[in-house]
């Protein structure tokens, strides 16, 4: 499928990967916007929010999971952080297989832009 997150899955494009399960995977973004962002995708291809089904449920729930965990092992969880999932285009979504945005380190205002 031609799909970049999914290639990042397959292996087929480097990433920095900093988590992996068999569901999900996350690992830095490439043009980051905090001192720390990394993205938690899931491994099945889902292209928007609106593509979401019933079924998908556990697993997209599995993404804030992962996201706090992760914060809370690179210490700023406590401090605060902020997660962000964009959908399509007025959502400013670039890349169609959904994942959340983890950022942390800094403050963030709101609302977001
Ligand atoms: P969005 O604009 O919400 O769809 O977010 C897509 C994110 O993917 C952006 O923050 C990009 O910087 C990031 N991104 C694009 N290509 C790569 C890549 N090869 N590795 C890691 N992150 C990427
Ligand atoms: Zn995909």
């Amino acid at each position: 499928m031609d799909c970049l997150f999914c290639k990042i899955i397959n292996r087929e494009i480097p990433a920095d990967i900093v988590y992996e399960d068999d569901q999900v995977l996350a690992f830095n973004d490439i043009d980051p916007k905090a001192p720390t962002h990394m993205l938690v995708i899931p491994k099945k291809h889902i292209a928007t929010l609106n593509d979401i089904s019933e079924d998908d449920l556990a697993l997209v729930g599995r993404l804030p999971f992962i996201a706090s965990r992760l914060a809370k092992e690179q210490g700023f969880a406590e401090d605060g952080f902020r997660v962000v999932m964009n959908c399509n285009e007025d959502g400013g979504q670039t890349v169609y297989h959904i994942h959340m945005h983890v950022m942390g380190g800094r403050r963030f205002t709101w609302p977001a832009g």
